[in-house]
């Protein structure tokens, strides 16, 4: 296809341009809306640490104190998380390492939403099968010797449940589950106690084994990290979903009010839920894309911050942009207004897709993002119509996106030229660069909530790094995620603390992380 016929469907009107620089403009988000949303998470911070049932959960979860890497034993650990059920053999070795031996198994659509018995019968099942196939140091589930009946039972296999999903803790062994998310919606769990739910499925099917701890996803990488660099202060979750933990000073917990946790003092870690951070709607600059998403989601209204930011929605909101784009009046701006079958399915745009659109044009490039100063330099509207004055080199990019968009959405060929490849991009990139910016804003609030930054930056530069464990999809995966996040992360604490801030993937956390936490129950006497 010839750059000039690539060209043609552009924007070539002012009618046109106006629409593509009013979708850019409300996907932008300035140094003063960075720090009105920072400001806003503190004020959240501070109500959910003194109330419950507030918007921000803040839920103590009766972790009093990181790991520093001596720690050792073998646990078993069972992770539930957005997409992925894992069941996994943890080994400490007491060197700030750890070995792991896991299995992956597939939770269904059926099982997500159907009764949460049969979901917590399907994580007993995956326990048993991978005692069956894998595990050696923690001992086999039917340890019971039926041929001599005087031989003591050995105690229960001790199991640590990482499950990632808002959980009112009471125990470390103990909590209320308060809401699905992530396209979960199981029956009969919400309120329910989730190590009791496990417990009952174990014994139902005659397991040795016993839940000692539960821990979420967030705290479970914000333990391993530290157990492997030595100290961490938060654990971020950037993936189907997002959240984060984060060590607080129980005197800041005061809705803990007289409770032993309280008077005992010290730190305890704090699953805030920044999830539902705006779920009030008073504070993001919402575009008709995000209602679109949240109205057809499978829970209206809630974990606002998540659907602008995680992996489960970012295709769906660039998908709702094509879509406008495709319908555009007076004349389609995208595809010769044709669509397609994954484009008019629900989540049919997955942000993986999208994900290789953007590493498609970001492969090859010289000017990495990073080096140039945080900002995107979007595909201006004003480019739109200029393709054929492109370098051969920028073409050739075009050109791979082009082929993903007429493989991935199942599009003519016919209909995809050049320019809509870029316009793809540019839509991609309004919503990932959003994403990674709202997520810098998280995780400055974390800083300047621990006195470790103040907003605005003016902290002299600290002595030591500061520690962050992250996981998840996006920031393992996403071109340029924790570029432009630390860009957003810079602009709202300073160069001098976010220089020193420390982003690392904390591989394998929900594993090691449940296991650190089994073993704190145990020396708890749980
Ligand atoms: C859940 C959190 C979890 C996060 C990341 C959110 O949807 O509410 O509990 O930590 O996803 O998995
Ligand atoms: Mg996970």
């Amino acid at each position: 296809m010839s750059t000039k016929t690539a060209a043609v469907n552009g924007a070539s009107t002012d009618a046109a341009r106006k629409i593509f620089d009013d979708i850019e403009a409300q996907f932008q988000l300035g140094q003063d809306a960075l720090i009105k949303i920072t400001e806003q998470f503190l004020e959240d911070f501070r109500l959910g640490l003194s109330e419950y049932n507030q918007p921000m959960a803040m839920i103590p979860t009766f972790v009093t104190g990181v790991p520093d890497g001596s720690e050792t034993g073998t646990f078993l650990a069972l992770d539930l998380g957005g997409t992925n059920l894992r069941v996994c053999e943890v080994t400490l070795l007491g060197n700030h390492e750890f070995r792991l031996k896991q299995q992956k198994y597939k939770v269904s659509e059926t099982l997500k939403t159907g009764e949460a018995s049969a979901l917590f019968d399907y994580l007993a099942d995956s326990v048993d099968a991978f005692l069956t196939e894998f595990s050696s140091a923690v001992g086999s589930p039917t340890v019971t010797d039926i041929d001599n009946p005087f031989e003591p039972t050995p105690p229960a296999v001790p199991l640590g449940l990482t499950f990632s999903f808002p959980v009112e803790q009471t125990a470390l062994n103990q909590g209320k589950i308060l809401t699905w998310t992530k396209g979960f919606s199981a029956k009969n769990a919400i309120g329910n106690d989730v190590v009791q739910l496990l417990q009952d499925a174990f014994d139902r099917k005659h397991l040795h084994v016993r839940c000692v701890a539960l821990v979420n996803d967030t705290v479970g990488t914000l333990l391993s990290r530290a157990y492997t660099a030595g100290s961490c202060i938060l654990g971020a979750i950037f993936g189907t979903g997002t959240n984060g933990a984060y060590v607080e000073r129980v005197e800041n917990i005061t809705k803990l009010g007289d409770s032993p946790a309280r008077a005992q003092g010290g730190l305890m870690i704090v699953n805030t839920e920044w999830g539902a951070f705006n779920n009030t709607r008073t504070t993001l600059p919402t575009t008709p894309y995000d209602n679109k998403l949240d109205r057809e989601s499978i829970n209206p209204r809630k974990q606002a911050f998540e659907k602008f930011i995680s992996g489960m929605y970012l295709g769906e909101i660039t998908r709702n942009i094509l879509l406008s784009l495709i319908d555009a009046a007076p004349r389609s701006l995208l595809f010769n207004g044709r669509s397609s079958t994954p484009l008019n399915t629900h989540y049919g745009l997955d942000t993986a897709v999208v994900s290789e659109i953007e590493e498609a044009w970001e492969s090859g490039r010289t000017d990495r993002i990073a080096k140039v100063n945080g900002t995107v330099p979007q595909w201006q509207s004003a480019h739109f119509t200029e393709v054929n004055a492109l370098p051969p080199q920028d073409v050739d990019r075009l050109e791979r996106i082009r082929g993903i968009l007429i493989q991935r959405l199942e599009l003519p060929a016919e209909d995809v030229s050049l320019c809509d490849a870029a316009t793809v991009r540019w839509a991609a990139s309004l919503v990932a660069n959003r994403a990674a910016r709202l997520s810098g804003t998280a995780i400055a609030a974390v800083l300047v909530q621990t006195g470790n930054a103040t907003l605005g930056g003016g902290t002299s530069e600290p002595s030591e790094n500061i520690i962050v464990g992250v996981d998840g999809s996006l920031i393992q995966h996403y071109p340029n995620f924790q570029t432009r996040l630390r860009a957003s992360l810079q602009s709202l604490v300073g160069e001098a603390v976010e220089k020193r801030v420390e982003i690392d993937l904390a591989k394998d956390g929900s594993g090691a992380g449940a296991a650190l936490c089994a073993l704190q129950a145990i020396k708890q006497g749980l």
